[in-house]
């Protein structure tokens, strides 16, 4: 099968090569003597051979004790790879990628051969491969290529604590398939102690628990309220820095955003104290930091330095970084939510648990005693933060699961073995949703669009826009726009000193109001008629990285294409039959303008926003679709695209009744003259 691994270089994320020399030998002696000095490595015996007696194994350890990196390698070391691949899930890619390559390392391979990991629109595995770390949502799509997971010997559910949608759902399966597959070994592991839930819920499989070395953590809460954490948490840092004894610092942040935010001006900052003050190395780590970059948060400090490192939710337990001595909790992360009732599903930030909080206080006390900067009061930790997080699939849109479940056959969702049942609610309304796709028919089952949309590891209506797009003749143009959507929001870059040459740069993607969308094709057309030039992007203000991983994905989706059976067709001068595709995945997500700019969705009345991003911020065009709602400061559509709404009736007649798109007599609001710079 393709693997992407030729065209990436790994060995960066490893910092070097694979040793020949006898000096990397000599490393490699010493990381296999690091080994040894895991809180795991005693238990090792013990744990194979519990391995051995049961069938399913809950393990629970510390962050840092061992479990992701050496479980998979005793496992490969006792044989068990003889009989099939060594699985191991995690429920991000960047740990995925992270731990893989640690581990190739520690084993002195090449990652892709012996070690690989796949992730979504990447596989770095080869036929050599017999530990294969994966994120939790790979492993449910191989479920569907491989109902029995035959290929399998072992498979670790990892960070199993974190209760990821994905993870929740192979729970299910997982047991289901070990009650008919009895040579498979199945090990739960978790960071927290809520171990006798998931022993419950596997028929009282049996705990091992590997006993930690804690150091203890002082904890400090703020007096008052802080008004703005990000303030607050660079001042702490800084504090740190110049008051505190040496340690390195890790800093929690919700995102990539903030982080780039934290990150300038820490930099600024620091420049100005001078240079009696130690160097302060800042380390940024969040899911889309190419993959060079995460290798530095591992390096040691240097002496007389100190490092702080900026991360989101993934420094919590699923990497480990030795060396912190300092946290500062912002008490902040984000989270998905979804309201089942108007089957609205927004980003927001929010407060934190009380579990996470000890989880993350943790990281500081792993090598000696450490310290723990809460930027919340005590009494907001004692009576405002809730026990634990919900588990996410409580709290999501449930399609994509639906979806992947009905082709797997499983059609009784109601009596699904779920740990936790997600609010029928949300049950029903996913499967609505999926009816309204044409992907389920009346009685619920698996339509062949929904099967032909099952194939593609995408958002349902990402899907459905790029099934529909056969129908448009536009299927290139069309899994261009899905590829630069799945990319996220990072394709534009806006350096805070040339902000205005950057929006100029942006806003001539954008010529004749076009919309998000199309500007996304226009980008990446562009970036092709280059040869896919580095130089065009810097010039242009594009990020190279998120360019080439979008080219990935879409190489990826054009293969699929012929596996569902539709042809690549180009559509180039009919920007509407591009936009119709669109709303066919995207009807359900259309607004119209109301008096006051604001616009308000159409079927579940609710108040949205242009996000200031968007190239129609200061356009308005009466009827627009968009790709995502996220709630910040207001409720914004992000990604736009102009609408006639006769094709919501034309493309979703079982949706939208004619009453619904009649124009209210509403004059289109005036033009400004000129556009205004993006805020
Ligand atoms: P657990 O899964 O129990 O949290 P891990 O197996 O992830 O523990 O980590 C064990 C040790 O391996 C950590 O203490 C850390 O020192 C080291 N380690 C893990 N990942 C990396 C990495 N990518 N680079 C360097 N060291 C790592
Ligand atoms: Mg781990």
């Amino acid at each position: 099968k393709e693997s992407v691994m030729d065209r990436i270089q790994y060995e960066d994320a490893l910092g070097g090569e694979i040793p020949e020399d006898a000096a990397a030998k000599s490393a490699l002696q010493k990381l296999k003597e690091e080994r040894k000095t895991l809180p795991i490595y005693p238990h090792r015996e013990e744990l194979l051979q519990a391995i051995e007696q049961y069938q399913v194994i809950v393990i629970v350890g510390e962050t840092g004790s061992g479990k992701t990196t050496q479980i998979p390698q005793y496992l490969h070391e006792a044989g068990y790879s003889k009989q099939g691949t060594i699985g191991c899930t995690q429920p991000r890619r960047v740990a995925a990628m992270s731990v893989a390559a640690r581990v190739s390392h520690e084993m002195g391979v090449k990652l892709g051969h012996e070690v690989g990991y796949s992730i979504r629109f990447e596989d770095c595995t080869s036929e050599k491969t017999v530990l294969k770390y994966m994120t939790d949502g790979m492993l449910l799509r191989e479920f569907l290529g491989e109902p029995d997971l035959a290929s399998y010997s072992v498979l670790m559910v990892d960070e199993a604590h974190e209760r990821t949608l994905s993870t929740d759902i192979l729970f299910g399966l997982l047991k289901d398939i070990s009650r008919f597959r009895k040579d498979l070994k199945l090990l739960i592991s978790s960071a927290t102690l809520d171990a006798v839930k998931f022993s419950d819920y596997f028929d009282s499989a049996p705990i091992f628990k590997i006993p930690g070395r804690r150091f203890p953590v002082d904890i400090y809460f703020t007096k008052a309220l802080e008004a703005d954490y990000i303030d607050a948490a660079i001042v702490t840092v800084l504090q740190i820095h110049v008051m505190q004894p040496p340690g390195d610092i890790l800093v929690f942040l919700t995102g990539q955003e903030e982080i780039e935010t934290v990150d300038e001006i820490l930099k600024h900052r620091t420049r100005g104290l001078g240079t009696k003050i130690a160097e302060l190395i800042i380390c940024p780590i969040y899911a889309n930091l190419p993959t060079e970059l995460q290798a530095k948060i591992f390096k040691p400090t240097p002496k007389g330095a100190r490092k702080v490192v900026l991360a989101t939710n993934i420094a919590e337990t699923s990497l480990t970084i030795d060396g912190i001595k300092y946290v500062v909790d912002p008490g902040y992360c984000k989270i998905k939510s979804y309201n089942p009732r108007t089957g609205m599903e927004s980003l927001l930030i929010s407060p934190i648990s009380k579990a996470s909080a000890m989880q993350r206080a943790g990281r500081s006390g792993r090598t000696g005693p450490g310290k723990c900067f809460r930027l919340y009061t005590a009494y907001t930790y004692h009576h405002d933060l809730e026990d634990n997080t919900v588990p996410e699939i409580q709290r999501t849109n449930l399609a994509n699961v639906v979806l992947t479940l009905k082709s797997l056959g499983i059609d009784d969702l109601v009596n699904f073995d779920f740990m936790d049942p997600p609010p029928s609610e949300a049950l029903l309304k996913a499967v609505e949703l999926l009816f309204v796709l044409s992907a389920l028919n009346i009685r619920g089952e698996l339509t062949n669009v929904g099967r032909r949309m099952a194939e593609f590891p995408l958002d349902p209506m990402l899907s459905k826009m790029i099934i529909a797009s056969d129908q448009y003749k536009c299927s290139d143009e069309v899994i261009s726009i899905a590829a630069m959507l799945s990319v996220g929001n990072s394709i534009f870059y806006r350096p805070k000193d040339k902000q205005v040459h950057a929006d100029n740069a942006r806003l001539n993607f954008h010529t004749g109001n076009v919309g998000d969308h199309i500007a996304l094709l226009n980008v990446y057309n562009s970036w092709k008629e280059t040869n896919f030039s580095t130089q065009w992007c810097y010039e242009n203000y594009i990020q190279v990285r998120s360019m080439k991983r979008a080219r990935d994905v879409r190489d990826q989706l054009e293969g699929l294409l012929e596996r569902v059976e539709i042809e690549l067709s180009s559509n180039p001068n009919d920007l509407d039959a591009v936009k119709k595709a669109i709303t066919a995945g995207f009807f359900h997500h259309s607004a119209r303008l109301q008096k006051d700019g604001a616009y308000k969705t159409v079927k579940n009345p609710q108040t949205v926003y242009i996000h200031p991003s968007s190239g129609l911020a200061e356009v308005h065009p009466r009827w627009v679709i968009y790709h995502e709602l996220v709630l910040t400061t207001k409720e914004y559509m992000r990604q736009i695209t102009e609408l006639k709404p006769d094709w919501l009736v034309e493309i979703a007649p079982h949706y939208y009744q004619l009453k619904d798109v009649e124009d209210s007599g509403l004059k289109k609001m005036p033009r400004g003259q000129g556009r205004a710079p993006i805020k």
